[in-house]
């Protein structure tokens, strides 16, 4: 049984069962299950709202390191293309640069460069973006084909690390990290927010992006966002106790259909007290 670090207030006395699937629901990543039964079910915390995923299925080929690759095969370059083609209007990840460019632009004002860093990059079609918007971008990600991709592809420097194994004195710090649809795919997110706020720079940021859980169970547990991959299912609520208990400060949350159909949270965060980022004004 998982053993997630994102403990709750209540200290799991208000959890109980919600979603259960004896099936993959239509869309989920084929994973090799090795003969187990597909058996999983997600419960919810009724004070902060947060699902914590359960099952004993073994995933740990899941995120060996070939997430990326093992997903897109030698495909990655032909989607890559086909995201970075898309017009503005269908491409979240249009929408994610201009959110980040806008906040940037208001919290680190003129900046000469910013320096990013992006956790969990896969295609790299985000740290490509922001390096046309002209900011000096690194991208982190364990499967080291798709780091060869974002370096070749992208034009972005690489690295092929799991961002909680790696020496953050060894990373340096960056004017924004960004965490996009990454930490509800670790069993502790709260650790990864921690080292994201390590080596965020005093005067920077750290952007999280995490399916939005409330406006997904509307239309029941089959949506992507309950997909096998999410330990972890936000709430407004969960996100920002996660936030705080990481010793980051949420700036703001806030709710996002993005044009694929995902329901999105999407969060600002600063690694330091507000009170002094106004005072630096
Ligand atoms: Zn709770």
């Amino acid at each position: 049984m998982l053993r997630p670090s994102l403990e709750c207030p209540c200290d799991g006395s208000f959890l109980s069962p919600d979603f259960t699937y004896e099936e993959a629901p239509l869309g989920e990543t084929k994973f090799d299950l090795a003969g187990q039964g597909y058996q999983r079910s997600y419960e919810r915390c009724s004070l902060c709202l947060h699902w914590f995923g359960r099952h004993n299925l073994d995933l740990t080929g899941l995120y060996a390191g070939d997430y990326a690759s093992a997903t897109y095969g030698d495909r990655m370059g032909t989607v890559f293309d086909r995201i970075v083609g898309l017009p503005p209007e269908n491409s979240d990840n249009a929408g994610r640069r201009n959110r980040l460019v806008e906040f940037a632009r208001h919290w680190l004002g003129t900046s000469p460069e910013i320096t990013l860093l992006d956790v969990g990059s896969g295609l790299g079609v985000f740290p490509y973006a922001m390096r046309l918007a002209g900011w000096s971008c690194t991208a982190l990600d364990p499967d080291p084909l798709a780091c060869e991709h974002i370096a070749a592809k992208a034009g972005v420097a690489s690295i092929a690390a799991d961002f909680l194994e790696v020496d953050p004195l060894a990373l340096g710090s960056f004017d924004v990290v960004t965490l996009n649809k990454v930490i509800e795919h670790v069993e502790e997110p709260c650790e990864m927010l921690r080292k994201a706020s390590f080596v965020t720079s005093s005067r920077g940021f750290v952007y999280v992006e995490v399916p939005d859980g409330d406006m997904a169970a509307v239309e029941g547990p089959d949506r992507e966002e309950f997909f096998i991959e999410h330990h972890h299912v936000f709430s407004v609520a969960s996100l920002g106790l996660a936030l705080e208990r990481s010793g980051l400060r949420p700036i703001s949350i806030e709710r996002l259909r993005e044009p694929s159909g995902k329901y999105t949270l999407v969060s600002f965060a600063a690694s330091h007290p507000l009170s002094s980022q106004a005072g630096n004004k």
